[in-house]
């Protein structure tokens, strides 16, 4: 599992099926084939984060 913004390994697993990246400060979930990205607000809210979500897609198997 990497993460789908930086590509990088820094994950940690905060959930079933979710993840955070310290190297982006972003949340995301895995679910089937589809990664959801989040932000996580000053008040540890998570928001859509939209940035080119349309083309992340998890690879590989
Ligand atoms: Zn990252």
């Amino acid at each position: 599992m990497v993460c789908p913004l930086c590509g990088g390994n820094s994950i940690g697993k905060v959930g079933n099926s979710q993840f955070y990246c310290w190297d982006c400060f972003v949340e995301f979930t895995l679910q089937k084939n589809k990664v959801t990205v989040y932000e996580v607000g000053d008040d540890g809210s998570l928001l859509p984060y939209n940035r080119e979500q349309s083309q992340i897609i998890a690879g590989g198997s």
